[in-house]
């Protein structure tokens, strides 16, 4: 018999405020003790299976209150992340976190703002931010943009307007209808790229993969070549896409030259900027994005080498417009008015794909005015301090050479014989004591160290190097033996 129950209470508040206000407390001082002592601890612990079949299973019907979970949080979830605040975290391109990022996200979810759009303070700062994001690139007033999820989505929206300026109004009812676009990036352009073409419904072939110099960057006489042959050929060329921080080497393609040939071309420029776009801050670095104030479109993400939490792209147009032709459109239920909360001219879901979005803005506005540009440039400094200390390392070692230019915060480097890389990747790993990844350098592994990490020091890069030094001599033993 199913009894409602009255004494219970229908709303989700605490019963108790003093209590959560207890565990609450206690909850956000055991996230900064773990953050504090992360030094202290493997890299990396991989899940245990018993962690595994613990988890979820089956979706409970009756809740069993915040303090038991907590204690699942602890034992289930805090040991088994994927490292990446560590300073000896060197694999992939991922941000740290900070300090103030973990009070950042607590207040967001404090407030629960969505931020589609409406009148309210969280729609504005964003687009202050949006402004002064425009500002750092030298952008008109004209610029617009919003956050999204990360560069992949950054650069799918650049895409999509990128369609919409060459096919105009027309795409938005009819569709493509066979135009035979052609868009143009370099052979070491981000996967995403190639993905959102396909996303775009142009498929991968559509992209032009353009070969590189030596550094890794585009060839711009190639570049004009392939525009050339395919406009020969019947097809519209419509896009380039640079790359300012390649994910292999941390290239930067020649972006002024870029601009030039787009404006000669009549493409549109997007930059991916994933995480060399904020390179604007720091002095040393900023001459690298030279003419980037001249694309047409920036994907870029904060949670890179910004160090917001996860997650936190944006995509930064121009022209504001270029956006709201992609995407506004007029439903009913998201009609403005002239005053109150339903009125403000631009909404965030007039220039992306997302309605209900949060409020990632406020972590971003936090860091930036906790910490300023110049801490943030300056870290990114150091990170390719540390590149260059791991590459001379390198260099010096009769175990290692280097597999490609480092000319950034990423240095690839390889064993004599590359089939070692991934053992000793996998090694570091299951050890915790450091976590490069690996990439593929003309089909062979070699270990690549992305130094993104605000904490990562001198040191930790030499407690690294000795360790994969280590390790490498035990393979070759091992090798020799076997
Ligand atoms: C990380 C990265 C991306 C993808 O960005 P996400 O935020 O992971 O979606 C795209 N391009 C480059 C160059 C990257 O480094």
């Amino acid at each position: 018999m199913n009894e409602i129950p009255h004494e219970k209470p229908y709303h989700l508040d605490p019963e108790d405020w003093a209590a959560f206000r207890r565990l609450a407390h206690r909850a956000l001082d055991l996230a900064i003790e773990d953050l504090e002592s992360i030094r202290e601890r493997p890299v990396w612990v991989e899940t245990p299976d018993w962690v595994k079949d613990r988890l979820v299973s089956p979706i409970p019907r009756q809740g069993k209150g915040l303090e038991a979970v907590l204690e699942d949080f602890y034992q289930l979830i805090q040991p088994y992340g994927v490292g990446n605040r560590h300073p000896c975290f060197m694999g992939w391109a991922h941000g740290a976190g900070t300090a103030v990022g973990i009070v950042a996200e607590m207040l967001a979810a404090g407030l629960n703002l969505n931020c589609g759009g409406r009148n309210h303070i969280g729609v504005e700062l964003e687009r202050r931010l949006a402004a002064g994001l425009a500002a750092q690139f030298g952008f008109p007033a004209s610029a617009d943009g919003i956050f999204v999820t990360g560069t992949s989505q950054a650069n799918f929206i650049g895409v999509l307007a990128a369609r919409r300026a060459a096919l105009g109004e027309p795409l938005r009812e009819r569709g493509l209808s066979g135009a035979p676009l052609t868009a143009y990036a370099s052979a070491e352009a981000h996967g995403c790229v190639a993905q959102a073409l396909e996303m775009a419904g142009l498929g991968r072939n559509a992209l032009r993969s353009i070969v590189c110099d030596s550094q890794g960057r585009i060839r711009p006489d190639l570049l004009r070549e392939a525009i050339r042959a395919d406009r020969k050929s019947g097809m519209t060329p419509f896009l380039i896409v640079g790359t300012a921080g390649t994910v292999n080497f941390g290239a930067f393609d020649p972006l002024d030259e870029l601009a030039s040939i787009a404006a000669d071309e009549g493409l549109w420029l997007h930059v991916d900027g994933a995480f060399g776009a904020l390179a604007i801050f720091s002095d040393a670095l900023r001459p690298l994005l030279s003419g980037v104030e001249r694309a047409d479109s920036i994907g870029f993400d904060f949670h890179k080498w910004a160090h917001v939490p996860y997650d936190c792209g944006f995509i930064l147009a121009r022209d504001g417009d270029s956006l709201r032709e992609t995407f506004s459109a007029p439903a009913a239920y998201l009609s403005r008015a002239k005053k109150g909360l339903a009125s403000g001219e631009t909404w965030a879901c007039d220039l992306g794909p997302d309605l209900s979005r949060g409020f990632r803005a406020l972590k971003v506005w936090m860091t930036l005015q906790s910490y300023g540009t110049e801490s943030l440039g300056a870290a990114m400094d150091a990170n390719c301090a540390a590149a260059r200390h791991l590459a001379a390392l390198v260099n010096k070692s009769d175990l290692f050479r280097l597999a490609a230019p480092a000319p950034l915060n990423i240095v690839c480097f390889t064993t004599e014989r590359p089939e070692g890389n991934r053992a000793l990747v996998e090694a570091l790993h299951l050890e915790g004591a450091a976590a490069p990844s690996l990439t593929l350098i003309d089909g062979n592994p070699v270990i690549r160290c992305a130094l993104f990490n605000h904490r990562t020091e001198i040191a930790d890069v030499d407690i690294f190097f000795a360790k994969a030094e280590a390790l490498a001599r035990q393979l070759i033993a091992y090798e020799c033996s076997g």
